[in-house]
């Protein structure tokens, strides 16, 4: 692939379809920096819920995060997150942030300040961004636009193994979270979580990281070479 040529690369889908996965693994392949946009609405959920904005406030919501600094710094398999000089890479990621940040994601007004940003930081290209609307409304125009999903119950399953966890009730918490994440996510009025008409499907239900990374490399070579 030419050095020179340095790709918008778009991946979508919804919790567990294996986007950060994928994303980290190819950005580091590539020479690419990737970016999780999902860490921008986490942190801001964490803000809001920290300072008592009620999620339901557009406008407070959206002062909040013009008024915020949110840092992505790529760093092996994700992004350490930076908020207003703090590391809440821990914490956004935590179940009561996570179901926040749903919420958060949901108001216009806040996609406008996030979306904005998000185009800056890959506005030179070289970049591997993950969301569940890049392909759509962050970079409509970016050279490789990828839609993972894979079964709801194989997507629990990934997350709950990823939590380390061995309970039953987590095993349907999780479960929970992702329905309703899903059910949000899909049916929101703004950039709703949609493949683009010309992303290419890639389903992972039955694929391990391995085989997605290299049919996501074939995908991109392509594009690369065309
Ligand atoms: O990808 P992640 O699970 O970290 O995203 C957290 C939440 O942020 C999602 O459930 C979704 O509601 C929202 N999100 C979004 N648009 C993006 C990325 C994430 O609405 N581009």
């Amino acid at each position: 692939m030419s050095a020179a040529r340095k790709l918008v690369i778009a991946i979508d889908g919804p919790a567990g379809s294996g986007k950060s996965t994928i994303a980290a693994r190819l950005a580091k392949k590539l020479g690419y920096i990737n970016l999780e946009s999902g860490a921008m609405y986490r942190a801001l959920a964490l803000k809001a819920m920290e300072q008592q904005v009620p999620l339901d406030d557009a406008e407070a919501l959206r002062q909040l995060a013009e008024k915020s600094v949110i840092q992505l710094e790529p760093s092996g398999d994700g992004n350490r997150v930076v908020m207003d000089g703090q590391d809440v890479s821990r914490r956004i990621r935590e179940p009561d942030v996570t179901a926040a940040a749903s919420r958060v994601s949901s108001h216009p007004t806040v996609r406008q300040v996030m979306v904005a940003r998000q185009r800056q930081l890959g506005a030179n290209g070289g970049v591997v961004m993950e969301g569940r609307d890049i392909g759509t409304a962050v970079f409509p125009n970016a050279e490789v636009k990828i839609f993972l999903d894979a079964d709801q119950m194989v997507r629990a399953e990934r997350r709950f193994q990823q939590n380390g966890s061995q309970s039953p009730e987590e095993a349907k918490r999780v479960q929970a979270e992702i329905a309703a994440r899903d059910e949000r996510d899909r049916t929101r009025v703004a950039s709703p979580l949609v493949p683009a008409a010309d992303a290419v499907h890639v389903d992972t239900t039955h694929k391990n990281i391995d085989e997605v990374v290299e049919e996501v490399e074939r995908i991109v070579e392509r594009v690369a070479s065309g």
